[in-house]
């Protein structure tokens, strides 16, 4: 039932450009400069900037279900206290390109050509879409979201004709020994349910041109 009201809904809404508003997040000198220490300590790499070469769009929930709570944990250049789980992994704090409410708005959060943390191993060659919910593991995301997730990710593969692969959070470690994995330290890693296997499912069966998690 739900593959129909998508289809009905994107049909109508087809007619429209992609809307996305533009909500920065921090991401100047001291960012940058956690984000080229983070490159050079877990991926080995010494770069003069933090573009990257998008080839993987990762989907994510915030495990938030409030917008702006969900939103200024991303703010700050620097992790937040509580992120006692990946803090001895670096003090760049976590962030990702995209932030979609549960009535389907999009928020562009940084520039889409720089590196984002959001996912161990993949962060070098990965678009990151937040979505909010999600709150204590409910697989509660919307169909607003779900459309607004059709959308956009149509929307960067035309943009990026590198992107090859879509995954949810909950699949990054099927990457590792590939030549995506770039990540040199085996015991940062976390275990993710984000964004539900519901989610992805719904949003697989509406897109087409992408390689799965390799261990699918
Ligand atoms: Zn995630």
């Amino acid at each position: 039932m739900i593959y129909k009201v998508v289809f009905l809904l994107l049909t109508s809404l087809s007619v429209f450009a992609l809307e996305i508003k533009y909500t920065p997040i921090d991401f100047g000198k001291i960012r940058v400069e956690l984000t080229k220490s983070y490159i050079k300590e877990h991926y080995s790499l010494q770069v003069d900037d933090i573009e990257i070469i998008p080839k993987i769009i990762v989907v994510h929930y915030t495990g938030i279900d409030d917008f702006s709570d969900s939103l200024s944990r991303f703010i700050p250049s620097i992790l937040l206290g509580d992120r006692k789980d990946i803090s001895a992994a670096g003090a760049l704090n976590v962030s990702a390109h995209f932030m979609i409410e549960r009535d389907g708005t999009i928020h562009q959060l940084m520039p889409i050509n720089h590196m984002a943390r959001h996912v161990i191993g993949l962060n070098y060659s990965a678009i990151g879409i937040e979505n909010i919910g999600g709150e204590n593991h409910k697989q509660n995301l919307t169909v607003e979201q779900l459309i607004s997730n059709i959308e956009l990710i149509n929307y960067l593969k035309k943009k990026f004709n590198t992107i090859e692969y879509l995954i949810g959070h909950y699949e990054y470690k099927c990457f590792e020994g590939s030549e995506l994995w770039l990540e040199k330290d085996d015991n940062y890693r976390t275990e993710k349910q984000d964004p539900g296997k519901i989610f992805m499912r719904d949003l697989r069966a509406n897109l087409k041109g992408f390689k799965e998690a390799l261990c699918d």
